[in-house]
């Protein structure tokens, strides 16, 4: 397919096989950023299509002369997931990034894929609500890519995860066929349900151009603040007791003392380096009975301080937390995080999932983070490698693949939330089953049988050559 056939469907504006434009497609936030391999991969060319009809013709067209095409919304994925392993066509969709309508009476907002998490708050907010499970990267990534990434965040342990609150979709098909699933009704019994078949396919069964998301009403109060603890097993086991308490937390974080360290290092904090949990609670009425409940479970656990107010202090007590993401990269410049886990545990198992991770990281004699959105039993980890030292980097990744292991072997997940991608491809069997796969497998046949979308993904076999394994 060439320049001169997509610009027949687009405009020349909206096709793009410069040099830089390419490179800027040719990895996500790990690869660009250098986190972790694998390779950038350069599209041929890079479409920035406008509108739901552009979209359709760019896929029939591309399905119908071979070309893959992989959808790349801000980029921001962990795993590979926007790259376009094959080349061919990387279809960036941040040009639709409308507002297309918000119903206040009905709690719910409709707008196209690229539109980024503040500007779904913006709107929703001018009616006293809000869009609740945005992951932490929200205000840097679209609400296409966390449909497409089955995202989750930080308040996900009161509100749930981003599929919960999506209602209605309008999805592409490689063939361009424009289909419609869910409804904007609060629920639906109506033959199959597509809608969440889609959410976390990561742009390899359809093209999202346009959601229907529900919203909430702003909570009247909110505060938050962190409890500090003298060991990690207190603070593990705070966090156990406050989730099956049943304590309305909306969110809680914890962080290891290697977290803590990296944390108080970049932001200059004088607090100790020991581990820490953080907390937020909304509320219309009666905040304070709420945190009074959870003080005493907190305490229970030895808890060295425990600190919760408003506004900007609540924003001072959670700084440790919210400035993590950078205080990893900035700690140790010979050693850089491996590649970021996400694994995700029952709760009843969170506890020894840290554990584990920290012991396997002393015997490997190398530092391991662990922090995360601890009420979803989901732990972040951090494997600190000197890129240059061959042995380091087999160790952290022999660390790494050990962790995920362990928590499939749980009955966990080996990715809570940033997709499989490229980099995580080889756990699929191991978390499910060959014939679970295959059920994925006949899905992708049925709804893409030229693997057109975002081919090189997903499926373990995919790392050998390529595509997804004949039947
Ligand atoms: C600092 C940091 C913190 C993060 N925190 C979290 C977190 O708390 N929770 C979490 O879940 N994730 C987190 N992430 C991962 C990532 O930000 C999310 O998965 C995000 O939703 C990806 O959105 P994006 O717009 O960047 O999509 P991209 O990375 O551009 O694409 C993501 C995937 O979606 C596909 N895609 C994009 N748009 C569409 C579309 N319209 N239709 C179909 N497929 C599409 C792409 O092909 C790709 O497979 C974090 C990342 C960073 C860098």
């Amino acid at each position: 397919m060439t320049e001169d056939d997509l610009t027949e469907i687009l405009s020349e504006r909206q096709v793009s096989t410069a040099e830089d434009a390419r490179a800027e497609h040719s990895g996500d936030w790990a690869t660009l950023s250098e986190w972790v391999t694998p390779e950038p991969v350069m599209p041929d060319v890079v479409v920035y299509p406008e509108t739901t009809a552009e979209v359709s013709a760019v896929l029939e067209a591309a399905t119908e002369r071979g070309i893959p095409v992989t959808p790349y919304a801000a980029g921001t994925s962990l795993e590979g997931n926007p790259v376009p392993v094959h080349g061919g066509i990387s279809m960036d969709l941040t040009r639709m990034d409308t507002v297309l309508d918000v119903r206040p009476d009905d709690f719910q907002i409709d707008v196209e894929p690229g539109v980024m998490g503040p500007a779904v708050q913006e709107a929703a907010g001018d009616h006293g609500l809000f869009f609740p499970p945005l992951p932490s990267s929200g205000d840097i990534s679209t609400i296409g890519g966390m449909i497409a990434n089955a995202a989750s965040g930080m308040q996900t342990v009161k509100y749930g995860e981003v599929a919960d609150w999506v209602l209605e979709l309008e999805v592409v098909l490689a063939d361009g066929s424009v289909i419609t699933t869910g409804s904007k009704a609060p629920k639906t019994s109506a033959g199959y349900n597509l809608r969440d078949l889609f959410v976390g396919s990561e742009g390899t069964l359809g093209v999202v151009t346009r959601a229907t998301l529900e919203l909430a009403g702003r909570p009247a109060q909110r505060r938050g603040g962190r409890a500090i603890f003298p060991t990690l097993q207190d603070a593990t086991a705070a966090v156990r007791d406050v989730v099956t308490a049943g304590v309305d937390v909306a969110k809680i974080e914890l962080m290891d003392t290697t977290s803590a360290r990296m944390s108080n290092t970049y932001t200059g904090a004088s607090l100790p380096d020991a581990p820490m949990v953080f907390l937020e609670f909304h509320a219309d009425h009666n905040v304070e009975d709420e945190i009074a409940f959870c003080r005493d479970l907190i305490e229970s656990h030895d808890a060295e301080s425990f600190e919760i107010a408003g506004d900007d202090r609540m924003d001072e007590l959670w700084e440790a937390r919210t400035e993590l993401a950078y205080a990893l990269s900035e700690y140790d410049p010979d050693r850089q995080p491996l590649h970021a886990g996400d694994v995700t545990v029952p709760i009843s198992e969170y506890g020894s999932m840290i554990e584990y991770a920290k012991t396997r990281g002393e015997e490997a004699s190398l530092p391991v983070a662990c922090f995360g959105h601890a009420g979803d039993g989901n732990v972040h980890y951090a494997v600190l490698v000197d890129d240059d030292d061959e042995s380091e980097v087999e160790r952290g990744k022999a660390v790494y693949a050990d962790i995920v292991d362990r928590a499939i072997t749980v009955g966990g997940t080996a990715t809570g939330e940033h997709g499989v991608g490229r980099g995580k491809r080889q756990y699929l069997v191991d978390e499910y089953d060959e014939e679970t796969v295959e059920a994925m497998r006949a899905v992708k046949r049925a709804l893409d049988p030229t693997d057109t979308l975002n081919p090189g993904k997903m499926f373990p076999e995919t790392e050998d050559d390529g595509r997804i394994r004949e039947k």
